[in-house]
């Protein structure tokens, strides 16, 4: 059976890892702290904090913006669920609007239509690697119009002046955007290390601070280290480098437990620094699937690298022309009787139950709807041979013909 991501784990992750568990320090502490410059480098952001998922980064940055009650959070419908959890978590109210037509990412139109004085922020995802429309969501946030209609309540909303941009990020480092890296072009944006990502620390996630000059943001970085360590002044790190008699610490606010450990640290080191010889690999894989399916007019492959945009290689969605969902499912099921994992990426949101039972309906996102109902994702990883990929293009060509001829 072919596997649909397995993580990359070999002698050199088990060494480093050793490492740090003999180190005496297995918790946040020089690992973590190391991975976050490097992080940053290759980035190119002005600050990164490693945390134990993107959620957890999400949400402490929505919260250190001052996120709550009666506020709304623009999201796409076409998600994974953490990005509107996050939300719902602050007490605040997703607005979810529709995919553009030319991709799987947020559309800049659907999200104009919905920006009223109660929008705090705007998450865009994405989707499979594929960065969405930067500039114009970050110029849509600066015209005089919308930053009129902008009501500050707390003094970091004061001095943005603005709706934040923080970028869901979590499929797409290394991708690039107008020859910068993703990570740097939003006010914030969050990677994911989760094992199914294209860079992981088992669990894991980043929150890059690419906020305005105004912005201090070592002190923002302090804020959110506090607020992942249940919202205590020092850190465990800092008790011990103080030396003795400097047990004493405050708790300033009830916060979350949601550091990075360095053993996570020390997986993702590793990670970082062969990711783009892995990135090589996955644009191969990518490249061998355009080729395979290049004359199949029954399969739709995606748009992964324009002009200004490339992916991160993370995910291969194609899209099987004209089939339903219970075609779409079926498809799946051959596929795996030819010994060969796939996925789906993603139900829309309104399609769930948490969020159906707040009255997200599904037809009020039609391109959502209409691209998840024939979307397959295929496996793509460092490993997978040229003879793997034959076999994975063959099942997917047969199936297909199997189920809609
Ligand atoms: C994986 C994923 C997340 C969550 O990442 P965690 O690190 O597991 O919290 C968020 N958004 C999207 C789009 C994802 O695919």
């Amino acid at each position: 059976m072919i596997p649909f991501s397995p993580p990359r784990m070999d002698q050199h992750i088990v060494d480093e890892v050793s490492k740090v568990l003999l180190s005496g320090w297995i918790t946040t502490g020089p690992k973590t702290k190391l991975f976050e410059q490097k992080l940053a480098d290759y980035v190119g952001c002005r600050k990164v904090i490693c945390l134990n998922s993107a959620t957890a980064g999400m949400e402490l940055v929505l919260r250190w913006f001052g996120v709550g009650p009666g506020d709304e959070v623009i999201i796409p419908a076409y998600t994974y669920c953490s990005t509107a959890n996050v939300v719902m978590h602050c007490g605040a109210k997703p607005i979810m609007v529709d995919i553009d037509q030319k991709d799987f990412n947020i559309s800049l139109a659907n999200i104009r239509n919905v920006v009223t004085n109660k929008t705090k922020a705007i998450i865009p995802v994405d989707i499979s690697g594929f960065p969405c429309d930067y500039d114009e969501i970050n110029a849509l946030v600066r015209e005089d119009e919308i930053k009129r209609l902008f009501s500050a309540n707390t003094e970091d909303q004061q001095r943005l002046g603005r709706i934040l941009v923080m970028a869901d990020a979590a499929h797409s480092i290394g991708a690039v955007y107008k020859g910068k890296m993703n990570g740097s072009v939003t006010d914030a944006a969050v990677f994911s290390f989760h094992a199914v990502k294209n860079l992981t620390t088992s669990e894991g996630g980043a929150v890059c601070l690419n906020l305005p000059e105004e912005f201090d943001v070592d002190e923002i970085y302090r804020r959110l280290n506090m607020k992942s360590l249940h919202g205590q002044s020092k850190d465990a790190l800092a008790k011990v480098k103080a030396g003795g008699g400097n047990w004493r610490y405050d708790v300033l606010e009830p916060g979350y437990k949601c550091n990075m450990m360095d053993i996570q640290a020390a997986i993702g080191l590793v990670e970082l620094e062969r990711y783009d010889s892995n990135l090589n690999r996955r644009k191969e894989i990518f490249s061998f699937y355009d080729n395979a399916f290049a004359n199949e007019d029954l399969i739709i492959c995606p748009t992964y690298k324009t002009d200004i945009k490339e992916t991160s290689y993370h995910l291969y969605m194609i899209r099987v022309a004209g089939a339903t969902e219970a075609q779409r499912d079926e498809i799946i099921n051959h596929i795996f009787e030819k010994q060969v994992s796939v996925n789906v990426h993603f139900q829309p949101l309104p399609l769930l139950t948490a969020y159906k039972s707040q009255g997200y309906d599904i037809r009020d996102y039609p391109e959502s709807f209409g691209k998840y109902q024939n979307e397959i994702t295929l496996p793509v990883y460092f490993n997978l041979s040229d003879d793997d990929l034959a076999q994975v293009t063959k099942a997917v060509k047969e199936a297909v013909k199997e189920v809609m001829t």
